[in-house]
């Protein structure tokens, strides 16, 4: 996978990515991060990337030229026109589903903006999908471009240890992680569940399976609506759901709805 970052402080990317198992991925040459300046493109004899907004407001908007231009100058050097993320909070909100879907191409080019944003034309003339990282406002779209470019990855043969270990982790058929434990076996009086200490790998995936149901049920009940369950999977979580009482008798102090 080759990751191109279209941003006006390529060395915040660099820095960020070029560490732990990415950087290692990296260095391996099973992924590689191109950091590209937006700045470098500028026609403007100072420098300058952004402008005041027409109609007036406050802050800058980054101008459609040099974004543009950048883009256009990797598609030539690649012989390709990648798809285009911009990272913005107005976007679909980022998931292991889109990551996964993602991590199928071969280039994928990161846009980030800066200030009040983007000029909306430089945005319709080449963005193919508009991504956020959560309903909340951050200066720039470079920590969210690593965020997602951090689950991507993961997502990638040969970047984990084991491959296995980005298939069974949360979200992984739409359920949470069960609980995770190692040495010592007791640790401040609590002890380890005794199942996964047995070394009978049957029960151990039992137990996981429920322990993961029963945690997404209590932490993300969302999530189960499309998980897939077996039929003796579908009776445990019947049963915990009987087991919720079915209306929840106030605190006191608290007002009854
Ligand atoms: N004026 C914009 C708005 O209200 O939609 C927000 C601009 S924000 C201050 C500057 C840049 O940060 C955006 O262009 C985007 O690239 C990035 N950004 C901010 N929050 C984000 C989020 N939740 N997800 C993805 N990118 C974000």
């Amino acid at each position: 996978m080759h990751y191109n970052i279209l941003t006006l402080f390529p060395e915040m990317v660099e820095n960020g990515l070029n560490t732990s198992i990415i950087g290692r991925a990296v260095a391996k040459g099973i992924l590689s991060v191109d950091a590209i300046n937006i700045r470098d493109y500028t026609k403007e004899k100072h420098g300058h990337v952004d402008d005041a907004p027409y109609g007036g407001g406050a802050g800058m908007v980054m101008q459609a030229a040099p974004v543009c231009d950048a883009y256009e100058e990797l598609c030539r050097r690649l012989g390709r026109r990648p798809r285009v993320l911009y990272m913005t909070p107005q976007g679909m909100v980022f998931s292991q589903s889109i990551a996964r879907e993602l991590a199928k191409e071969e280039d994928l080019v990161f846009l980030c903006g800066h200030y009040e944003g983007i000029d909306e034309r430089a945005l319709e003339l080449i963005v193919t999908d508009s991504l956020s990282i959560g309903d909340y406002v951050l200066t720039g779209g470079e920590l969210p471009a690593m965020v997602m470019i951090d689950c991507i990855s993961r997502l990638i043969p040969g970047v984990l240890g084991s491959d296995l270990s980005a298939e069974i982790e949360s979200f992984h058929d739409n359920l949470l992680e069960y609980p995770q434990y190692t040495r010592p076996e007791v640790y401040e009086g609590m002890r380890v569940p005794e199942v996964l200490l047995s070394g009978h790998h049957k029960r151990i995936e039992e137990w996981r399976r429920r322990e993961s149901i029963r945690r997404t049920l209590e932490r993300r009940p969302d999530l189960l609506a499309q998980a897939n369950l077996s039929r003796k999977e579908q009776e445990y979580l019947k049963e915990l759901l009987d087991a919720i009482p079915d209306s929840r008798q106030p605190e006191q102090g608290e007002i009854p709805e």
